[in-house]
């Protein structure tokens, strides 16, 4: 490419030799020249046929032909790619730099949810689905974009299905925007029909035959079965890299130390999934040596965002982490579930890359038949509300004519609206409100926003900064198994605030502060140096929003006696959706004006009672319903704080309810006793 005047490394040419292999090379003019003559194009291909990394650079090529130097306001022109996970943005962006010969950064970048890897010499750009909806919100005609490529379409992300409704309107008013829609085999008719008329370039992929096993038994244990499966191929399968789809964090650094304390050296073991380092996950795909055999334990990221050459063996236990959301009690959590059949089969097909392969499927052939043949798209499985307030600040007027693929239920859509109507997002006319305007420009969910907004009512914007911060990055907490459990629980007990998860979080980072962010001190108290320097970058850009909005950065003195109680009843002040009542039978209920749940405090608490109320952050499913990052909090608050949604009338009678009523009664008392002193 003649935009770069130096010479290419010898590096370059030799990767370019392995690129011309993969499938989509066979189609590059094929594309072009459809591309040239549509606005918008899709195209399906089996996974690792080089649909991420090459297509974006053909459409680049293209671009730099035809508007050689002019860009919009002299800036130049962008090609955007997005990816439904962070991992893959950065890993991608990382190898396109690489096999384009520049610095990541530069020419090629990437943006995602707090960090901006990308600058004004980028042209080509990798970002999450949700970031380039943050940027449509900003510009709704996204006027430095000449081509977008919205990648991993199948994956029906919350993101994607509104960036693909967006578009099609986007489109209409800018002729010279295109957009291509990229796809793993999945549903390419459902795509069609949503696109009419459109063309598809179909990429056939080069599969080698998979063998499925099935176990003749449901597995009670799914980990332990993929453990002891990983090793059974290791002492009898010939060579070959095996990949074992397993849940989240915690299960794949277990499993990886147990298949590590049985095989030793004779394997390397590689973890993959999402709060990974930038420098961990470029480990992956880094080449072993030809008597060691790579074992690389992930999440469904390497399902279809990430291709891994080599492997020969897939662990599939059958089993991932899905969102769910029921709008009737309005929990929306992340669950273990089965997956689908689509999904079983892209898995399997990891297995037939480079040469036939063997899946074995932790399930019985039965349970198989049983599976749902698709996932359903993120839209019905989530709380809509910060969907709701996106689509109010992209001008959206009538949420329901918006050209969605799937439409997500009434009810979700009315529980959404009426969530952001308590949370003082819309109006009675369901128009953004001020304060609508200013939390959507927060990458936080709204109840969050909404209690950033109003801290400085409490005086302690500055707390509230840190605690948001501290709940956007992955737990700090580290608690290894075995011996040292005893030690990191102590080190834990060390921060422990008796009031609640999120003092406790508070604490863990201004100690970070007071200890220069270093990385010893965390090691000593058994906490995640990358999660605390993460808290502060992503407190840094919660500040930057602040200002912007000239809200007021402010502290209670530490010696104040209100210290602790400002911030929890700033807390409240935007979660007091999220409240749950200690009843009398010992165990606690939430408090809502529909379906009460019961549910347990989890473990990782730092409470030293069972407080009447408390307000928490999420709700986690695992053997029971467990509420976690709990703080302490006064009845009485809940009826100065959010009286607007303590209308008790239209809840269902509790012990909760009877309790708030006194509370209601002695502030109507007290009120009208300050009345007759003014008399
Ligand atoms: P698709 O998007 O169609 O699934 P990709 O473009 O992601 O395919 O992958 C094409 C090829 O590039 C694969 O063989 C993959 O292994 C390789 N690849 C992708 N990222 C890297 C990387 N960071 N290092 C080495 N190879 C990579
Ligand atoms: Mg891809």
């Amino acid at each position: 490419m003649d935009m770069m005047k130096k010479a290419y490394s010898a590096r370059y040419f030799n990767i370019l030799e392995k690129r011309k292999n993969l499938p989509v090379w066979v189609h590059k003019e094929e594309f072009l020249q459809t591309l040239k003559e549509n606005q918008i194009v899709l195209l399906v291909g089996e996974t690792g046929s080089g649909k991420t990394t090459q297509i974006p650079q053909f459409v680049l090529e293209a671009v730099l032909n035809e508007n050689p130097s002019s860009g919009p306001k002299g800036k130049k022109w962008l090609v955007g790619c997005t990816q439904p996970r962070r991992v893959a943005a950065m890993s991608v962006s990382r190898r396109v730099a690489e096999e384009m010969d520049v610095e990541i950064g530069e020419e090629v970048g990437y943006t995602v949810r707090f960090e901006d890897c990308s600058s004004s010499k980028t042209v080509l750009k990798y970002l999450t689905d949700g970031m380039l909806l943050r940027e449509a919100m900003a510009d709704p005609l996204l006027g430095r974009y000449k081509v977008i490529v919205l990648d991993e379409a199948h994956e029906r992300t919350l993101a994607t299905d509104l960036l693909l409704g967006l578009l099609k309107q986007t489109l209409i008013s800018r002729p010279d925007l295109k957009l291509v829609v990229m796809s793993a085999t999945l549903e390419a008719d459902k795509f069609h029909k949503y696109f009419v008329g459109v063309p598809l370039i179909k990429v056939p992929g080069r599969l080698h035959p998979v063998e499925i096993l099935y176990t003749r038994e449901p597995e009670r244990d799914y980990l332990e079965a993929a453990i002891s499966t990983v090793i059974q191929i290791h002492m009898s399968e010939p060579p070959g890299d095996v990949l074992v789809f397993l849940t989240g964090e915690e299960e794949i650094e277990d499993a990886c130390r147990k298949i590590i304390s049985k095989l030793g050296d004779q394997v390397k073991v590689v973890p993959l999934y999402s709060t990974m380092s930038p420098a961990m996950q470029q480990k992956i795909f880094d080449p072993t040596p030809q008597s060691v055999r790579k074992i690389i334990v992930s999440t469904n990221i390497a399902e279809t965002s990430l291709t891994i050459d080599g492997i020969v063996y897939v662990v599939d236990p059958g089993f991932s982490k899905q969102k769910l959301y029921h709008p009737d009690t309005r929990v929306e959590s992340l669950l273990v579930s089965p997956i689908s059949q689509a999904s079983a089969d892209q898995r399997a097909g990891r297995a037939g890359r480079t040469q036939p392969g063997k899946c074995f499927r932790l399930y019985t052939q039965k349970s198989f038949n049983e599976l749902e043949k698709q996932s359903y798209a993120e839209i019905l499985r989530s709380n809509l509300a910060n969907t709701v307030l996106t689509l109010k600040r992209l001008g959206v007027k009538n949420l329901v004519r918006f050209d969605l693929m799937d439409a997500p239920a009434p009810e979700t859509l009315a529980r959404a609206l009426d969530d952001l109507y308590h949370l003082g997002a819309l109006d009675d006319d369901c128009n953004l409100t001020k304060t609508g305007e200013m939390m959507s420009e927060f990458p936080l969910d709204p109840q969050m926003a909404k209690m950033l907004i109003v801290s400085p009512q409490f005086n302690c914007s500055n707390e509230i900064l840190s605690i948001s911060a501290m709940l956007s990055v992955p737990n700090c907490f580290i608690r290894p198994r075995g011996e040292a459990q005893k030690a990191a629980d102590e080190a834990k007990s060390s921060f422990a605030h008796i009031d609640g998860d999120h003092l406790t979080l508070l604490n863990v980072f201004h100690a970070f502060l007071q200890n220069n962010q270093d990385s010893n001190w965390c090691y000593e108290k058994f906490i995640n140096y990358r999660a605390m320097k993460s808290a502060v970058s992503v407190r840094e850009q919660l500040v930057r929003i602040m200002s912007w909005f000239q809200i007021k950065l402010c502290s209670p003195g530490f010696n104040s006696l209100d210290y602790y109680v400002n911030i929890r009843k700033a807390l409240l002040a935007g979660y007091f959706m999220q409240v749950a009542h200690l009843e009398r039978t010992g165990h606690y209920l939430t408090f809502r004006d529909k379906d009460d749940q019961v549910v347990h405090l989890h473990p990782s608490n730092c409470l030293d009672h069972k407080p009447e109320w408390v307000v928490y952050n999420e709700y986690v499913f695992t053997s029971r319903n467990f509420i976690r990052t709990v703080t302490y909090i006064r009845g009485e608050w809940l009826v100065d704080v959010a009286p607007h949604y303590y209308k008790l009338a239209n809840f269902p009678n509790s012990e909760a309810k009877r309790v708030l009523q006194k509370h209601y009664k002695k502030r109507k008392l007290s009120e009208e006793r300050s009345c007759k002193l003014y008399l």
